[in-house]
């Protein structure tokens, strides 16, 4: 590991036991009931090294340093756990959670590493150092701090100057910009108008006895990928009584939690609960829906446990009240396959797509499967159910569907040649399928998977399958309109 990459400590045992100190000073647990029996159950590894054949990172690059996931395991298991290297280890875990399905021992590597982070931020913290390099805190402010709507606007306006519309609908720099690895890089379009201010008034669905339901946009399909975002309005209106799209709605906290971040992962979880609670209003809220995995991952299954408190720490009223609310929003969130497949009776679509992201169909598919859909929320099947219930599409299966992309939020750009490296799998499969479009559940893997097939020459549409659906009810009334 190259010194730049290697955690600011400033030798490992004696970090340790400075760590240690700390703790026992402030009084606190260096780790939670929970976190320490996570690290018990690391010492169940076998030693199979399953897990590092799965590791998306290990090998992605001849030299690259990355031991793989049993070494974060093995460095945490020691009688004092090596907590230093292993944070460090950490850093380069694109979160895939392969690790741990191909695990016999069921070691839990992947929360492993979560934990990791989020002892390692707070460490910092308690130090006095920064806890996240320059550019990743950047990244994160962008996300959390609102600065991403305002970039928005001004990037909208401005974007046509330094780039063009490709013909799959991103953005590629006109004339290489001074900016690295990044120099060509595909972007997403920005859009002039955020999704919440597109439908700041209440969408009359076509179900009146339908449930109501709220829209959670997350940052990408708010602010960049609006035609997806709109596709989601489009098809919930067909199964709704009413659709709402909550303005002041927040960044779902998945790029701070996966940093580590958990206190403004917290200050996200709870300013959603109640932006959301304001939407049910009189009418109630049956369900909050989400096209995107990581967020609907993030909302899901790590906003109950966000409130967990060290043993022997009694929570203040007013934690125990916004750990009660965040819990029950999280309750109403579905992702937009488990919605459709569980929730309500889905409409079939009677017509082909008459005007989709690769023109008429009939049109061949291809599903990639996102980490955070497929292995964090079960939902593959699902996927394949839409795609083959609208007529016209032909699915056609690339190699490996689930295998990470590599893009993982913001790990493309913190370490886009090892990302870039994990991504030529991918692409070499989608490019076997011969597919006219590429059908993805996360929007970071739309910008990571768009990218790495226009600089391979193998430039089409990555699209969520709430596109094509849209699209089809629309041929289906004769209308193009959203
Ligand atoms: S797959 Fe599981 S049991 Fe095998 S080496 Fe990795 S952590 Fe250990
Ligand atoms: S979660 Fe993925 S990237 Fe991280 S250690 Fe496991 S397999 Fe490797």
């Amino acid at each position: 590991m190259s010194d730049k990459r290697r955690p600011r400590a400033v030798n490992r045992s004696a970090g340790v036991l400075r760590y240690l100190d700390i703790y026992r000073t402030e009084r606190l647990l260096p780790y939670s009931p929970a976190d320490s029996q996570l690290i018990s159950d690391l010492e169940r590894c076998l030693g199979c090294g399953n897990c590092l054949a799965a590791c998306p990172v290990v090998g992605a690059l001849a030299e690259h340093p990355y031991p793989g996931p049993r070494a974060v395991g093995m460095s945490l298991s020691r009688s004092v756990p090596d907590f230093w290297t292993a944070g460090g280890l950490a850093g380069f875990c694109t979160t895939c959670m392969a690790c741990q399905e191909a695990c016999p021992g069921d070691v839990p590597i992947y929360r492993a590493v979560l934990m990791l982070r989020a002892k390692n931020f707070e460490q910092k913290v308690l130090e006095g150092e920064e806890p996240l390099s320059g550019l990743k805190q950047l990244l994160l402010d962008f996300f959390t701090e609102g600065k991403l709507a305002q970039a928005a606007r001004w990037g909208a306006a401005l974007q046509g100057l330094a780039y063009r519309r490709t013909a799959s609908g991103e953005m590629k720099a006109r004339v290489a910009l001074p900016l690295g690895p990044l120099a060509n890089r595909i972007i997403p379009p920005l859009a002039k108008r955020s999704l919440t201010d597109e439908f700041a008034a209440p969408v009359a669905g076509l179900e009146p006895d339908g449930p109501r339901v709220a829209v959670f946009a997350g940052c990408l399909y708010n602010h960049a990928y609006t035609d997806t975002g709109r596709s989601l309005v489009e098809v919930l209106r067909r199964h709704a009584r009413e659709v709402v799209v909550p303005a002041g709605q927040v960044c779902c906290g998945a790029p701070t939690f996966s940093s580590g971040d958990l206190p403004t992962t917290r200050r996200l979880a709870v300013d959603n609960a109640r932006v959301f609670a304001d939407a049910a209003g009189s009418d109630g809220l049956d369900f909050v829906v989400t096209a995107c995995a990581s967020c609907g991952d993030s909302l899901t299954r790590e906003y109950p446990g966000l409130f967990r408190l060290p043993e022997g720490t009694a929570p203040t009223a007013e934690v125990v009240a916004e750990a009660a609310a965040v819990r029950g929003f999280a309750a109403r969130v579905r992702d937009i396959h488990a919605f459709l497949a569980d929730e309500v009776s889905f409409r079939v679509p009677a017509s082909a797509p008459a005007s989709a992201p690769a023109g008429p169909a009939p049109m061949a598919v291809t599903i990639h499967d996102p980490c955070h859909l497929a292995r964090g929320q079960g939902l593959v099947r699902e996927v394949r159910d839409l795609v083959r219930a609208i007529p016209g599409l032909t699915l056609r299966e690339m190699a490996a569907p689930g295998e990470c992309c590599g893009g993982a939020g913001s790990f493309s750009l913190e370490h886009y040649e090892v990302a870039a490296a994990i991504r030529q799998g991918k692409v070499a499969g989608i490019a076997a399928t011969g597919a006219d479009v590429v059908v993805t559940g996360c929007p970071s893997c739309r910008m990571h998977i768009s990218d790495g097939l226009e600089q391979a020459g193998q430039g089409r549409p990555v699209r969520h399958v709430v596109d094509l659906l849209a699209a089809a009810y629309r041929a289906g009334t004769g209308s193009d309109a959203p």
